[in-house]
């Protein structure tokens, strides 16, 4: 048989997603600490840059305060041991430092280029009101400081002007170093994140396959299966998922067993069948050839008796098409609306002449009209079947009664006959293919052995079921039960 594959997508080795997974969620913690940590770097040594110009610069500002350097700028009397100090500190911290006098104007810049410009930001107004003010521009590069310069309290003299803001010292500095240096850190750190994540990649590679094992196990099991070894056994119990395939798969091949055993019996059984009929034609024919001068009458007999088991090798071929035609997966059904109570009358009037020779008795009796959908040639035969079967396997001056019952969702047809029963035993095998209990009696009859088999299918195809009740002796009940609406 074929089997019609149809892929849509090619199948990817389960490693693959594994081991992404795995990546990922290796990955993106490592990211989220890298990003975390070099920000908190590049933080900690700006503040550590801070913090040192800080300290610089307020030495400066208690400086430019004791030598009065502001006031000394407006008389031109600046101290130029302190202005060579201040440049140095400008340049040991990579900046420019900027001196405002209480009227917002430069008097002295590192740069030399902004003297006598007013400087008028909120930074400086702040440290006017006493604050120092510190604070990074992250996205400029540069971190600014603006340190509030009292008055000298000597030169001031009572007036108080100790207390009282009389400059700023303003210092900028650029943090672009500190931006490099964050830069190394983080290919440094991006390097080391590679060799982790290529250690856990080799690390899950090894531990998926472990884990894998069973399910490799288990493919290569099947893959003898596949080869044709029904016997082999399909057992990984390692995992519940492992376990659970083996079961289904081990159940499935049981079945698959039991089929091929049924098949290779049914096909013996119809050799077996075809066979039987072929032997005695051939017994009858070489009887006739050995014997010199038969008579006439003795021929005509022995060719009645070949034409018999003809018919009979006939009827047996036609039973297995019907049976064939059945097995189908979908097998083809003619539903109609038919009376039922017309279908088995005409079935009864067909069978009255045989009953009739054996003097049984056939009484039917139809409690209602029912109308059902039905395949009417493929039910009459089922139920022309239990009908023979009723008279065949009766006494002389035997009694066969069909009754018709319906209620809302069924119909039901039993067969009821005073024969001579099927022991229990065989109750259950009867609906087997050439299954017979009097073999002898059902060769007499010109039975098949496939009647049941037949009738059986197809009122499971009408979704019906059949019932057998019987005592050996006393009579056998057929019931056969189908809904009145065929629902497909
Ligand atoms: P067959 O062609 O032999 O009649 P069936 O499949 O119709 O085959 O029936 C199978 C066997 O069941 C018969 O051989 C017979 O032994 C038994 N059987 C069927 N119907 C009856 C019945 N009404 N009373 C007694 N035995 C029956």
């Amino acid at each position: 048989m074929k089997r019609k594959r149809t892929r849509t997508r090619r199948p990817v080795a389960m490693k693959i997603p594994l081991l992404g997974c795995i990546l990922l969620i290796t990955l993106i913690p490592l990211l989220l600490q890298s990003r975390f940590l070099l920000s908190y770097f590049y933080r900690n040594q700006a503040e550590t840059a801070m913090m040192e110009a800080q300290n610089r610069c307020l030495i400066l500002t208690n400086r430019i305060r004791n030598l009065d350097y502001i006031n000394g700028m407006g008389n031109n009397s600046a101290d130029p041991g302190l202005d060579a100090e201040i440049r140095t500190t400008a340049d040991l911290m990579n900046g420019r430092i900027v001196i405002i006098d209480g009227t917002f104007r430069i008097v002295r810049d590192t740069f030399d280029i902004s003297r006598g410009r007013t400087v008028v930001v909120e930074e400086v107004l702040r440290a006017f009101r006493g604050e120092t003010v510190t604070g990074i521009n992250e996205e400029k590069a540069y971190f600014y400081l603006a340190i509030p310069v009292y008055g000298n309290p000597e030169s001031a003299g009572t007036s108080g002007s100790g207390e009282t803001v009389t400059g700023v010292l303003l210092m900028t500095a650029s943090t672009e170093a500190l931006a490099q240096a964050e830069e190394r850190a983080a290919e440094r750190l991006a390097l080391i994140q590679l060799f982790l994540l290529l250690s856990v990649a080799a690390a899950a590679l090894v531990s998926i396959s472990f884990l894998l094992r069973p399910f490799k196990k288990l493919q290569q099991q099947l893959n003898l299966v596949a080869e044709g070894n029904l016997d082999q056994d399909i057992r990984v119990d390692t995992y519940r998922e492992t376990s659970a395939i083996s079961e289904a798969v081990s159940h499935t091949i049981g079945d698959l067993k039991t089929l091929d055993q049924s098949r290779q019996e049914f096909v013996s059984n119809v050799s077996h069948e075809l066979k039987t009929p072929i032997t005695s034609i051939r017994v009858l024919a070489d009887s006739l050839k050995g014997m010199e001068n038969a008579p006439p009458e003795l021929y005509r007999e022995f060719l009645e008796d070949i034409s018999d088991e003809i018919d009979r090798e006939g009827k047996i071929i036609d039973d297995l098409l019907t049976l064939v035609k059945m097995d189908k997966s979908t097998p083809d059904l003619n539903i109609a609306q038919v009376s039922v109570n017309a279908m088995i009358e005409q079935i009864l009037k067909r069978l009255r002449p045989i009953a009739r020779k054996r003097n049984i008795e056939l009484v039917y009796e139809s409690i209602r009209e029912v109308t059902a959908d039905v395949d009417e040639v493929k039910l009459s035969l089922a139920i022309s079947n239990l009908v023979e079967n009723a008279i065949k396997y009766n006494h002389e001056e035997g009694r066969v009664r069909v009754t018709l019952d319906a209620d809302h969702k069924f119909f039901y047809v039993r067969v009821i006959d005073n024969g001579v029963g099927i022991p229990a035993e065989f109750q259950e095998r009867v609906f087997e293919r050439f299954y017979r209990v009097d073999k002898a009696r059902s060769r007499e009859t010109g039975g098949t052995g496939l009647g049941l088999a037949i009738t059986k299918n197809i009122v499971m195809m009408h979704q019906g079921a059949i019932r057998l009740q019987s005592k050996e002796g006393e009579g056998t009940t057929f019931t056969v039960r189908i809904p009145l609406n065929y629902i497909p």
